[in-house]
């Protein structure tokens, strides 16, 4: 096998003309050869990874003004915070309680919190609690912290993975053509700095992520043309950095957002189409290993199908998480209900940590209690 690379237009051929039991077929097959743990042997079940992690926002202040986004205040608004210390202790002991390892750290586009704020926070996170993995920001916040203190990407990378940061997630990437980022994230870094940022943080050996948010203004095309990107900012890293890590598509949440109300985009991804996607970022991201099922948006038994269509991984229990759910995502998952959904599905759930590296599951995990 050697994994030619396919360009975008060969993608958009393949993604319209070829059926979806085909392409769920090549994808799954793909996903054994770069996943070997994944195929069953000797009687047992192959692997699906699943994460312990905890989405904990910085601060709710923002100037992104970001069309799909319910959760962001301006500066001033009466419901603007910037979490304080003591929300962060109880979040993260409760986090440990749940079994999780890590703080998934990100916030809006606060205009007053330059680099300073961020590495004083992780010191003190890391200082009160040295076993705790920071994956924090993301390449737009990097970009505005980057503009506020007329640095560079490197330097600011530098500072923060100095003051605790372990890695580096792939959030803002939606889709990094320009002409969809000005429709729907103006305020945000362009795709060209996206793709810049996560170039310096492999060059500095940060591990990252990569993520696609999809089924608003972008054209077919564009969704493609946003995986070659990747696929080539992943084939120029150093060959000791890992680089990214994994690849999550994931669709749009509509509900009350600017661009449902105002523009009148809904999200219209269907079941199929989330699969089609999930096959073809297989095919198309031969240098990226894992492949994440987005059960928060497209729900569990579409998740579970997408473990047969090339995902490997079935992501977070994410026991807080606000930008997403706050857009309409109705789904949930606890420790328990996401390994019985991977088992359902026909595979053995394994705790994996940020690395991807396997987790023991700890003995005494406290069930979340979820409120639907
Ligand atoms: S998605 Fe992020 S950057 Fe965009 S408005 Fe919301 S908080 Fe700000």
């Amino acid at each position: 096998m050697n994994f030619e690379f396919l360009s975008a237009d060969e993608g958009v051929f393949l993604f319209k003309n070829v059926s979806l039991a085909e392409l769920m077929y090549v994808g799954n097959e793909l996903r054994k050869i770069q996943k070997p743990d994944s195929v069953g042997k000797n009687g047992k079940k192959g692997k699906v990874t699943w994460q312990i992690d905890r989405n904990v926002n910085t601060t709710n202040v923002c100037i992104a003004n970001c069309k799909f986004c319910n959760f962001y205040r301006i500066p001033g608004h009466a419901e603007s915070y910037i979490t304080d210390l003591e929300s962060y202790k109880t979040k993260i002991e409760e986090t440990f309680r749940y079994g999780g390892d890590q703080l998934l750290l990100q916030g809006g586009h606060h205009p007053e919190l330059g680099l300073k704020f961020y590495t004083d926070l992780f010191r003190q996170l890391k200082k009160l609690y040295p076993k705790l993995k920071l994956h924090a920001l993301g390449p737009p916040e990097v970009a505005h912290i980057t503009k506020l203190e007329n640095s560079t990407h490197a330097k600011v990378l530098k500072a923060l993975i100095e003051s605790g940061m372990d890695s580096l997630p792939g959030a803002g990437a939606e889709i990094l053509n320009d002409r969809v980022r000005r429709l729907i994230s103006n305020g945000k870094c362009g795709g060209k700095e996206w793709l810049d940022v996560m170039r310096a943080a492999h060059q500095l050996n940060i591990t990252t992520s990569a993520t696609m948010m999809f089924g608003h203004v972008e054209t077919l095309y564009e969704r493609f043309e946003h995986l070659v990107w990747i696929r080539e900012v992943q084939n120029e890293k150093p060959k000791n950095a890992k680089g990214f890590l994994a690849f999550i598509p994931w669709t749009f949440q509509d509900a009350d957002t600017i661009l449902a109300d105002v523009k009148g985009v809904h999200n219209k991804v269907t079941g199929e189409e989330y699969l089609r996607m999930i096959a073809m970022s297989r095919i198309m991201l031969p240098n990226i290993l894992n492949i994440q099922a987005s059960w928060l948006t497209v729900g569990k038994e579409i998740a579970q199908l997408s473990l047969h269509a090339g995902a490997n991984d079935f992501g977070s229990i994410m026991i807080e998480e606000n930008v997403v759910s706050a857009a309409g995502a109705p789904h949930r998952f606890t420790a328990k209900k996401i390994q019985s959904a991977i088992r359902e599905a026909g595979f053995e759930p394994q705790l994996r940590d940020q690395q991807y590296e396997y987790r023991t599951l700890p003995a005494a995990i406290e069930e979340q209690v979820v409120s639907y």
